[in-house]
């Protein structure tokens, strides 16, 4: 009788408790997974999303990640950091002009990130300017080409492509940037870039006009944004409209396409990524 019980023990009981021992196992494992996912988002903030995907700027596959819903700011490229806007850019370039690595580029204020640095890298003829306004204009500053965007020292049809990334936003005279821009493409090329589009149902607002000494004059409440070769920050002088696309044609008589791409596969999503293009007919 005594060995029938041992039987039933190792045979039927001594399974059952090794299988729910083992369960237990693996619900402790998962429950830890599920803290420390917890934890992970509770750290970087309430909004988490991440998918793997293509980088057109690093040109890796990548995963993109966001720890904000203002994706614009925090969705990134875990491989080289660039941000929607960035890849927006760089596809938009690509799209229109798949040579692009064979033309003259001239990109007006770079960043250490993103389509800058592609540009950069593999150009073949590609002009990096910063703006340095109490340097001489056309002179080399610090590795790059000092350039007012107003008042540029370029020849006539010097570029294919123009390139500024949010930068249109900081310019006092922007009829005037925009003008000379157009003067310095070569027919069949275009101003490639991206601006935020604040006002986004209301025309285009002066925020802030040329002061004294150079100093902004706020018409609104002031604001800057980050620039790599100004600890101070770049004062925002205009919220644009979608109406850019008659002022630019009225400052240069140029038209302009705008592209607003919804990408996932390519990283591209949240607002104000849209992508101006602005051509010069053949
Ligand atoms: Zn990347």
């Amino acid at each position: 009788m005594i060995q029938f019980l041992k039987d039933i023990r190792n045979k039927i009981l001594n399974p059952v408790r090794q299988r729910r021992r083992e369960q237990e196992k693996k619900d402790k494992v998962i429950a830890a997974q599920v803290k420390t996912e917890t934890i992970k988002k509770l750290i970087e903030g309430d909004f988490y999303f991440s998918h793997k995907g293509h980088c057109v700027c690093c040109e890796q596959e990548v995963t993109f990640e966001a720890h904000d819903s203002w994706l614009r700011d925090s969705y990134f490229c875990m491989n080289c950091r660039c941000k929607p806007r960035e890849r927006a850019l760089m596809k938009t370039i690509e799209t229109y002009y798949p040579n692009w690595k064979n033309l003259a580029i001239h990109e007006s204020s770079p960043i250490k990130r993103g389509a800058s640095v592609k540009l950069k890298k593999y150009s073949k003829n590609y002009l990096a300017t910063q703006y340095y306004p109490t340097k001489e204009f056309g002179s080399i500053v610090d590795g790059f080409r000092n350039e007012d965007l107003e008042n540029q020292t370029f020849a006539d049809e010097t570029f294919d492509i123009v390139i500024t990334s949010d930068v249109m936003e900081h310019i006092y005279n922007p009829e005037k940037a925009f003008k000379e821009i157009g003067r310095t493409l070569k027919k069949g090329g275009a101003h490639i870039f991206t601006v935020p589009i604040i006002n986004r149902h209301m025309k285009t607002e002066v925020w802030a006009t040329l002061g004294e000494n150079g100093q902004p004059n706020f018409l609104k409440a002031p604001e800057f944004h980050g620039n790599p070769v100004d600890p101070n920050g770049s004062p925002v002088t205009m919220h644009w409209g979608f109406d850019i696309v008659d002022f630019i044609k009225k400052a240069s008589g140029l038209d302009t396409d705008v592209v607003d791409l919804y990408d996932k596969e390519h990283g591209i999503m949240g607002v104000y990524n849209e992508v101006f293009v602005t051509y010069k007919t053949k």
